[in-house]
């Protein structure tokens, strides 16, 4: 089922190179019923025809004798460049000298004027094309033994000829990709994953079949369907859902589809495949989608992403990140007292100015920077707190974000012992903040690493307790010294009457647990005082002051130890 066989039929193009007019307008009367044909006078206008428009000529007649550029210098600027290469060549000469050269040079065939019978010429013309197609073509493997679709090779050749007759047909490029592929190899065994690749090609050859288009397997669990153009994907989706329902171990299979929409038919097909594919990338954390389109918001974003991941190391080195200190003060003692600070990470970015962590970290946890980045916050939160030791002599409390992936790193534990050992630092005055999530997704193993912390003599804040799932009943049984709300609660609690009883709520679980609380992202007096009165401990937030450099931080330390000799 060589789909070739579609385009066949299309009309190719011959440029007709001859000095002499009389020669071209006998060769153009042969051949016009047939081939679309232009002309030629000399090699410079045929070169400049052939760099014009490219690969869009099937065959190149060419005279050898003429002025400015012969025959032979044509011939030979068309096999050294690096489009034009393919395209046959059939000379056209009287002496049989100049045969045997031409040849050699790298010309397809011969034609010998003056000129044979018109159906020799159109015979001779016949078989060159088709020769040369076919030559472009096998040169590739047709199809992958596994799935019986196109090898990538031969699908990208495939569309370069497709296109050189149906340049103007809308067309999309679809990337499918099944997540996770691997596991389905672990669980049940390779045959068993070639058995769902087929499962899926199935779908895949349907689709096409449907679309007018074709595909190809291009790595080991991804697809590429090149389709006539769909405004609207969900049929296609829903297509697709449907018969995955009969997939052997539909539960463990995901897919998920990346599709540029009209491609740009004036850059490389390739550029259109990895538009399609960065965009299926872009779901693999997503559970909620399985098809995302290409447009240029999501296609920089992605760029940006990678371009973060990609600095991430040298910035380290040329340090442009740099840890904020958020305070935290206590509210239940007649004044605000400075108790202790939150490190914030912040990444003063040559390029793109201040980048705030919610952009970058969540990346850094995809991949494993993560540890990295945190191992030097605490570094440089152990070293503030030795130098605000030696400077003021106090031991500041300062709190560090643990991300839930640096939890279950094998150097997670002597890491941090090390950084509190080499700065002489008590753990207790070391919190460890932890996501409320990070609790939800592994209770038991998680509970088995807090306890282990707190045995080192360090202390546990639950960060945005609220904004995960915990059950009341699991927050009983989880182990943590201080809780910090989320903010959100903060930020509806004026709102209205509900939000209010579950802030007070949150408050009598937190007397009854015994542990202090932290009320964040508070901004207004109106709050600090409602939180006042339900009991709250400690407040952070814009009220008191935002993240500061710790240059700007130790004036919030002098103004404390100031208030407190006056106490
Ligand atoms: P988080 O741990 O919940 O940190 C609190 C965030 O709330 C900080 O945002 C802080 O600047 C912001 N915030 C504090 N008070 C207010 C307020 O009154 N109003 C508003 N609107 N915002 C307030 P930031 O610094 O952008 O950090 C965002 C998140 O990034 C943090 O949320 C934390 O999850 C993560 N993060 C920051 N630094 C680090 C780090 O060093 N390591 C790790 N793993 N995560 C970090
Ligand atoms: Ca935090
Ligand atoms: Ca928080």
């Amino acid at each position: 089922m060589n789909k070739l066989e579609n385009i066949r039929n299309v009309k190719r193009r011959v440029l007709i190179v001859d000095d002499e007019i009389i020669n071209r307008e006998i060769l153009g009367n042969i051949l016009s019923a047939d081939y679309d044909v232009s002309f030629a006078e000399d090699g410079i206008a045929a070169m400049e025809a052939l760099e014009e428009e490219g690969s869009i000529y099937s065959l190149v007649l060419l005279d050898l004798l003429m002025p400015k550029m012969d025959g032979f210098e044509v011939i030979e600027k068309i096999r050294a460049h690096e489009v034009l290469k393919n395209i046959p060549v059939i000379v056209m000469t009287s002496e049989k000298d100049a045969e045997v050269k031409s040849i050699k040079l790298g010309a397809a065939d011969f034609i010998t004027k003056p000129y044979d019978y018109p159906e020799v010429i159109l015979a001779r013309c016949e078989r060159i094309i088709e020769l040369s197609e076919n030559k472009n073509v096998i040169k590739y493997a047709a199809t992958d033994t596994l799935t019986g679709l196109y090898t990538k090779d031969f699908f990208f050749e495939y569309i370069r000829q497709a296109e050189l007759f149906n340049k103007e047909a809308a067309r999309d490029a679809v990337v499918l990709n099944i997540t996770r592929f691997h596991l389905v190899n672990e669980l049940y065994g390779r045959e068993e994953g070639d058995n769902v690749l087929r499962f899926i090609t199935g779908i895949i050859l349907d689709i096409t079949e449907k679309n007018s288009g074709f595909a190809c397997r291009s790595e080991a669990d991804t697809f590429c369907l090149y389709l006539s153009h769909l405004d609207d994907y969900d049929d296609f989706l829903s297509f697709i859902k449907k018969r995955m329902r009969d997939i052997p171990h539909a539960s463990s299979i995901r897919i998920r589809i990346g599709v540029y929409q009209n491609v740009d038919k004036d850059i490389n097909p390739h550029t259109w495949f990895d538009r399609a594919r960065t965009v299926c990338d872009i779901l693999k954390n997503d559970y909620t989608k399985q098809i995302a389109f290409y447009n240029n918001n999501l296609y920089e974003q992605s760029i940006f992403n990678e371009c973060l991941i990609n600095d991430m190391q040298q910035a380290i080195d040329k340090k442009q990140f740099v840890v904020y200190y958020q305070p935290k003060y206590g509210i239940q003692n007649g004044r605000y007292e400075l108790k202790s600070a939150e490190a914030l990470i912040r990444w003063e970015n040559p390029q793109y100015g201040l980048i705030s962590p919610g952009l970058f970290i969540p990346l850094f946890e995809q991949n494993g920077l993560i540890q990295k980045l945190d191992s030097f916050v605490w570094e440089e939160a152990a070293s503030q707190m030795e130098k605000w030791r030696e400077k003021y002599a106090i031991d500041f409390p300062i709190s560090v974000n643990v991300s839930r992936v640096d939890i279950f790193y094998p150097e997670f534990f002597n890491n941090l012992k090390n950084i509190i050992e080499s700065h002489q630092i008590d753990p207790k005055n070391f919190m460890l903040e932890v996501t409320e999530s990070a609790y939800v997704d592994n209770v038991e193993e998680l509970v088995e690493i807090i306890e282990k912390l707190r045995d080192m003599g360090f202390r546990i804040e639950m960060d945005d307790f609220g904004s995960g799932y915990s059950s009341l009943n699991m927050i009983t049984s989880l182990p943590f010294d201080v809780l910090k709300m989320d903010m959100k609660f903060i930020r509806n609690m004026q709102k209205d009457e509900k939000s209010m009883r579950l802030v007070e709520i949150v408050m009598d679980i937190v007397k009854f647990l015994g542990v202090p609380v932290i009320a964040e992202g508070v901004e207004e007096e109106e709050q600090v005082n409602i939180l006042k009165k339900l009991g709250c401990d400690l407040i952070q937030g814009y009220y008191f002051s935002k993240p500061l450099p710790p240059d700007e931080f130790e004036k919030l330390i002098e103004k404390e130890l100031e208030e407190r000799k006056n106490i």
